[in-house]
């Protein structure tokens, strides 16, 4: 198969990059290095199935001869990624996606297309099933991603509904593992970066939030399975290992060793209290589930933050938290 990954350079991207070139596939990796970095494909470059091309998803997306798949993976995925780039979030979701999806069309290939938990905003169905059509303000800070998503998956669905292409959903719930920028504002690099460095590591709010945490090679396996299939989803894929902040904060400080203590910070507007997939369908669509245990992942993650700071891979400045529960505050 000959493979289009946009946000190829991203986190999920260049993951998804790695395992269908292992798996013997020609990948076309596109990425205009907003919140990307060429780094985290370079191991791949050598190889003469992998291609690595500077493009903005927003203004065109062309691709010279055949194209199987198109995994649309462009968008930034960090709260305090997309609040710094609201309309380029919500132009990659948009415009982006038709691209993407004219882009499939042009060559009869299958589109997957990242979705997100996002579509279930601050949930008051828990666990989410897919059915579930979520709780999200549009005007509220994180509008801009939620919306920009929503969207995507309803203009996915069109193009399979009316002009016949062969389209798939997936809605991803949190994913941690190498490769996430640390200081891309997330929980899970927050606190190991904070962790490692015996900085307070920053739980929002009193930390009684829950989110349900994917390690990204088990994310992959099911994306690389949901688009193997014909399903049209949408489909979550997600671990739902549920844990609240303040214990996920408690169990970094202990698997890092570190002396670190909690400081409790602003909780951002719009935070969703609880999240966890009802991974059912995932199950009896795709045979798929999660299957590396937690505890593992963190430490298999915590040892490639190590080793980035060991090289001083971290160039850019650590977010102040003030700044960054300023920042998600909307103001
Ligand atoms: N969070 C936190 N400390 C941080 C960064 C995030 O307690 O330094 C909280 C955040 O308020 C949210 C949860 O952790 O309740 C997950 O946030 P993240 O940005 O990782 O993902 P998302 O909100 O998109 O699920």
């Amino acid at each position: 198969m000959r493979v289009v990954v946009t946000g190829g350079a991203g986190f999920l991207g260049s993951h998804l990059c790695e395992r269908l070139i292992e798996r013997g596939e020609r990948v076309v990796a596109l990425d205009n290095f907003v919140t990307g970095a060429a780094a985290n494909v370079a191991h791949l470059q050598d190889n003469p199935r992998f291609e690595l091309h500077q493009v903005d998803v927003t203004r065109d997306v062309t691709v010279d001869g055949d194209v199987d798949l198109v995994l649309h993976f462009a968008s930034p995925a960090s709260p305090v990624d997309y609040l710094e780039l609201p309309i380029e979030t919500l132009e990659v979701g948009s415009i982006g996606t038709m691209h993407a999806l004219a882009l499939a069309k042009d060559k009869g290939a299958r589109l997957v297309l990242a979705s997100t938990s996002e579509v279930y905003g601050d949930p008051e169905v828990h666990p989410q099933p897919e059915t579930y059509w979520g709780n999200v303000n549009p005007i509220g800070p994180r509008g801009v991603y939620d919306e920009a998503k929503r969207f995507a998956e309803a203009v996915t669905l069109a193009h399979r509904n009316t002009l016949g292409v062969n389209t798939g959903i997936v809605r991803i719930f949190n994913t941690f593992g190498p490769r996430m920028r640390p200081n891309d504002g997330r929980a899970i690099p927050n606190f190991i970066r904070q962790a490692l460095a015996g900085e307070p590591v920053t739980v929002a709010g009193d930390g009684s939030q829950t989110r349900s945490i994917c390690y990204v090679d088990d994310l992959v396996t099911g994306i690389l399975t949901m688009a193997d299939s014909g399903h049209a989803g949408p489909v979550n894929i997600g671990n739902p290992h549920e844990i609240s902040m303040k214990d996920l904060a408690e169990w970094i400080i202990s698997l890092t060793g570190s002396s670190s203590v909690i400081q409790y910070i602003p909780r951002p507007v719009d935070d969703p209290s609880v999240r966890r997939p009802d991974t059912t369908l995932a199950q009896e669509l795709l045979d798929w589930q999660p299957q590396v245990a937690i505890e593992d992942a963190l430490l298999r993650t915590i040892d490639w933050f190590r080793a980035e700071v060991a090289t001083a891979h971290i160039t850019e400045p650590p977010l102040d938290a003030r700044e960054t529960a300023h920042i998600l505050a909307g103001h």
